[in-house]
Order: C-alpha cells, then sequence, then structure tokens
C-alpha cells in the first residue's frame, strides 16, 4: 500500500491543497493520503486560525472522498510537534506500506530550517508537487538532491534522488494560484473566496467569523 503524508497549516484548506493531493494519487497510485493539520504554535500568531477549527475544515473539506482522511496527531498535542515525530508514529502503524511525504516545491526547499531534517530526508520518501511562481529545477539547490539534471521528459513525474537514498518524485499537477494567505488577505478586505474553496468550508470561515475583516 502507498499512502500520502499531506502536512501543513492549512489556514484554512483550498482546492490547490485538494487538486494537489487528487492528481498526486492517481499519478504515483497512492491508495490513500492523510491530511494531517498542524498544531497551534507556542506563540500564537494572530492570522492563525485556532488548530481544531483548521482541523474541521479539512475534515468537511475530505468526508466525501474515500480515499482521503485526515489526522488530528499535530493538532490535538499541546506541545510543539515536528514531522519527524509525527512520521515516526505513522511508520510504527502503517508498517507494511511505503509512505510519501507530500509537499509544495516552496515547502520542500525550506526542509532545512526545519527540526532535524536530514532525519527527515532519511525517513521516507517524498512527493513534490508543481506550483505556480516555482520550478522543479530549483529543486537540484537542495542541499538533499544527489540527481544532478533533471531532463525535461513531457511526463506527469520524474524522480529526483536524494543523498539519503531516498527519492523525490516530482509531480506535475494542474497549475492552481491559490493560497491561503490570499485567502485570508481577501476575507480582510471583505472580498469573496468563493470557488477558491470548498463551500462548506467557506461557510464555517463565514459562520465561525475566521480571518474577519478589520473594523
Ligand atoms: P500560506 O499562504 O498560509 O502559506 P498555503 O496555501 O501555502 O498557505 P500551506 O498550508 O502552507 O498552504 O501548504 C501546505 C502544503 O501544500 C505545502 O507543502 C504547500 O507547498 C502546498 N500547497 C499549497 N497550495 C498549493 C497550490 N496551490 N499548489 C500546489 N501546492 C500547494
Ligand atoms: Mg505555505
Amino acid at each position: 500500500m502507498k499512502i500520502g503524508v499531506f502536512g501543513g497549516t492549512f489556514n484554512p484548506i483550498h482546492y490547490g491543497h485538494l487538486r494537489a493531493a487528487e492528481e498526486t494519487c492517481e499519478i504515483l497510485g497512492l491508495d490513500k493520503v492523510l491530511f494531517i493539520p498542524s498544531g497551534n504554535p507556542p506563540l500564537k500568531s494572530e492570522d492563525l486560525a485556532d488548530a481544531l477549527k483548521r482541523y474541521k475544515m479539512v475534515r468537511l473539506a475530505v468526508v466525501r472522498n474515500r480515499s482521503f482522511d485526515v489526522l488530528d496527531i499535530e493538532c490535538l498535542k499541546s506541545e510543539k510537534s515536528y514531522t519527524v515525530e509525527t512520521l515516526e508514529v505513522l511508520l510504527r502503524q502503517y508498517r507494511d506500506a511505503e509512505l510519501y511525504f507530500m509537499l509544495g516545491i516552496d515547502a520542500f526547499l525550506d526542509i532545512p530550517t526545519w527540526w532535524r531534517p536530514e532525519q527527515l530526508v532519511s525517513m521516507v520518501n517524498f512527493a513534490v508537487v508543481s506550483r505556480p511562481g516555482r520550478e522543479f529545477g530549483e529543486m537540484l539547490s537542495s542541499p538533499y538532491a544527489k540527481t544532478k539534471d533533471l531532463a525535461e521528459s513531457g511526463r506527469e513525474s520524474l524522480t529526483l534522488e536524494l543523498r539519503s537514498g531516498r527519492k523525490a518524485e516530482l509531480v506535475k499537477i494542474t497549475p492552481l494560484d491559490i493560497s491561503s494567505s490570499d485567502i485570508r488577505r481577501r476575507m480582510r478586505a471583505g472580498r469573496s473566496i468563493k470557488y477558491l474553496l470548498p463551500e462548506d468550508v467557506e461557510s464555517f470561515i463565514i459562520s465561525n467569523k475566521l480571518y474577519s475583516p478589520v473594523q
């Protein structure tokens, strides 16, 4: 069994995340994608909705997809959570599965700033999705990349070997220039966010007065 593990703040979840999961499932032949919203950081920022609310929005977004699931392991923790620890739990839980940690190019390039990055890149394989404004070529500048050049093949996915012995599958998905920060900005400006994210999530944001316009 192949399982995608999709971590993020999901503040809020949007169609960019959902298409990334759907297309990665299809292209890499994943059986399942586990969405893992992050917990509350020790210093709460104004802009970040409470972890439980972000979890609920992900649940609303994935409930009708039998291949998608949402886990509360990070958002129920009172102490800070680290990807390495989350993956340790999942590796124990899904012993016979092949796990792919899913993330966008921007997030993969950010890994050196995470906790125990060397350990992280040796634990699992990665599924790195394309994102508007970023190129797969940028992956070659990652300190964890072993592959020296990426031949443009026109294929939907390319394999980048990592120095750790693991691999990153680079998955070319439909470019959707949607971000949570843009959605929050629109909410603050009192503008529409319709069609950028599922309707149930939009209703949840409105009824819970999340990302409210500045008074
Ligand atoms: P923010 O603007 O607050 O950073 P975001 O839209 O980047 O929000 P995150 O929760 O930070 O969303 O992202 C979780 C993961 O999803 C990251 O790995 C990110 O690269 C990826 N991702 C987010 N939006 C897209 C998108 N439109 N296309 C492809 N990948 C995306
Ligand atoms: Mg982001």
